[in-house]
Formats: C-alpha cells, structure tokens, sequence
C-alpha cells in the first residue's frame, strides 16, 4: 500500500483563502483583525518563526505587529507590555514566542495575556476549557492536525489513537481533541515502557517528538493514518542541513494509508490556525463592541 500524502499546503492555502475572505468582510465593518508576536531574544529558530507569522497576517490582510526585546529584558517590562496590549481594543491576539528566556516564568508570562487575546491558547484558563470539551482557543498545532482528518473525511469516532509526544503545546492538547472526536487515546513519552506494543496498534498515529525519523515502518500498523508533527534538522548524512519529521517518511508511507510530509505537512497548518485563531478572536471583539 502507498499511503495518500496529506499535503498541508493545499490545505493551508484553502483555509486562509477563506480566513482572507472574513477578515475583509470583518474589515468592512471597521475591524481589521490584529495580532502582535512578542520575541525575546536571539534564538535563530524562534526569528523564522515570527517572521513567519507576521508575514502570514500581512498576507491575509490582518494588522500585525512584531516586538522584540533583547535577551535580558527584565519580565517586568514585558508584563508590562502585556497588560498593555490586553487593554488595546486594535489587537485581538497576542502571542509570545516560546522558549523564552531562563530568567523568565513562562507560565506566569502566559497567564498574563487576557484569556480572550490568547491565541496560541497556552493560558491556563484556555487550557481548561480544552479539557472540559468547550475550547476558546485550540492550539495551532493540534487544531491543524485536527483539519486534515475533517478534510480528508478521515473518522476518528473508535479509533484507537496513539500520540507519541507530552508537551503542553502538541501532545498533551492533541491527545484532549482526540478523546472528543471519540477516538481511544493512549499518550507515549520518553518513559514509556513498550513504545511499540502502543504504536503497532494505532489506526491514527501522531508523532510529536522531536528526534529524527523516530518512527519505523516496523513501528506502524498497516494502513494507519500516520501525522509527523516533527521538525529537525538532520546534523550528518547525505541529507545534512535538510528539514525532516520524526517519521521516516520513505519506508512508511509504504505501510501507512494517509501521511502527513515534512515538509509541507503540518508546519504550514499551524500558522494557518494562528491565523483562524486571531479572527476568530477578532469576530468574537467585534461581536461584542470591544
Ligand atoms: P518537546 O521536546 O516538548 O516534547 C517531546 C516529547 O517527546 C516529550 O513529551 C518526550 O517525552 C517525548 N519523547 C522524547 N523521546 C522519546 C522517546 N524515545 N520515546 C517516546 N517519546 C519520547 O517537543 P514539542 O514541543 O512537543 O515538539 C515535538 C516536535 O514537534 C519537535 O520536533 C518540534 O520542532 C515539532 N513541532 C512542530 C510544530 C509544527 O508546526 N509542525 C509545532 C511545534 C513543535
């Protein structure tokens, strides 16, 4: 079997169509929804990343604002800021580059933003409300995971699903949108004991983890849907300095009935759903006259 590529451009690129078509309907009517990324730091990665982002709102005709503070910026004055922009009816999401820097408390940064603002829906708040089934904000990279099964009419009601990964920003929110679409969730992590009894009965398998093609064929049951949430980038090889999943691509998409490419897979989603997010919570001000 080949499995069918889940091409997360084509499907980013319909989403914003539409996402550009509300933003200019809501613009109309005298909102122009508006985000601001707030950066602090050096980190090479972290600078993509928000170039990226704010090049994405600017294309879908958002507001948007990039601010960055030097790596020892005092997180007084980036609260400070915070609170600020929570009050600035223009801008309806806020969002803050992780990983900050040590000094900071991440939580607490994340805490400040007005639940209403958090767009990246890391706010413990939104959080809960994830987790109770009534989420304000889905985070970007679950949330596009979660599109291409609606897109590609892929069930998950039964399914047993397993995600390798726990973090608070893909695992952990992932496994919650899973358990509500009625799929059976089992979440694998760095200690769990036999990875490939969980992984060898997956109909839906989601990678999350963060170690190049991590993932074997051997590690896949026939015909599952396998999604590469995975970034690296390889260090040594024939293909040193090139992007890669943590699912080996190649050998598993022969065994695999659907699988997401890296790239072009789930990357692109994610600041697709950046972009809902924000004008969901911009549609959602204008609704209330804020
Ligand atoms: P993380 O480092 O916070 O979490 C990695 C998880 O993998 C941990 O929960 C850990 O327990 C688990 N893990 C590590 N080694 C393992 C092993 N041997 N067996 C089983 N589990 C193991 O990472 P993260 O922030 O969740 O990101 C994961 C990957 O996804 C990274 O490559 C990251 O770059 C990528 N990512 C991509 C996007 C995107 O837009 N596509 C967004 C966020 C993260």
């Amino acid at each position: 079997m080949t499995a069918i590529i889940l091409d997360g451009n084509a499907l980013a690129q319909k989403l914003r169509a539409d996402f550009r078509t509300r933003a200019e309907a809501l613009a109309a009517q005298g909102t122009r929804p508006g985000l601001v990324v707030i950066l602090v730091g050096e980190d090479a990665a972290s600078q993509v990343y928000v170039r990226n982002k704010v090049a994405a709102c600017e294309k879908a005709g958002f507001y948007s604002e990039k601010i960055s503070y030097p790596p020892d910026v005092s997180p007084a004055l980036v609260l400070a800021k915070i609170a600020e922009l929570n009050a600035d009816p223009k801008i309806h999401g806020i969002l803050v580059q992780l990983p900050l820097p040590a000094h900071f408390d991440s939580d607490a940064i994340l805490d400040a933003i007005a639940p209403e603002k958090d767009v990246d829906g890391f706010h413990a708040e939104n959080i809960g409300a994830l987790m109770q089934g009534k989420p304000r904000f889905i985070p970007c990279t679950p949330y596009g995971v979660m599109k291409f099964f609606e897109d590609a009419g892929i069930a998950l009601k039964g399914k047993e699903a397993v995600v390798i990964g726990r973090s608070n920003i893909v695992g952990k929110p992932m496994a919650m949108l899973l358990l509500h679409a009625g799929a059976t969730v089992t979440v694998c992590h760095s200690q769990t004991r036999d990875l490939l009894f969980h992984t060898q009965r997956a109909d839906i398998l989601v990678a999350a983890i963060g170690r190049p093609r991590f993932v074997t064929a051997a590690m896949v049951k026939p015909g599952a849907v396998v999604i590469d949430v995975g970034i690296n980038r390889l260090q040594a090889g024939p293909d040193a300095g090139k992007l890669c999943g943590d699912v080996d691509f190649d050998a598993v998409k022969e065994v695999a009935s659907a699988i997401t490419p890296v790239p072009g897979g789930v990357g692109p989603m994610t600041i697709t759903m950046l972009l809902g997010n924000t004008l969901e919570a911009a549609e959602r001000a204008a609704k209330r006259g804020t």
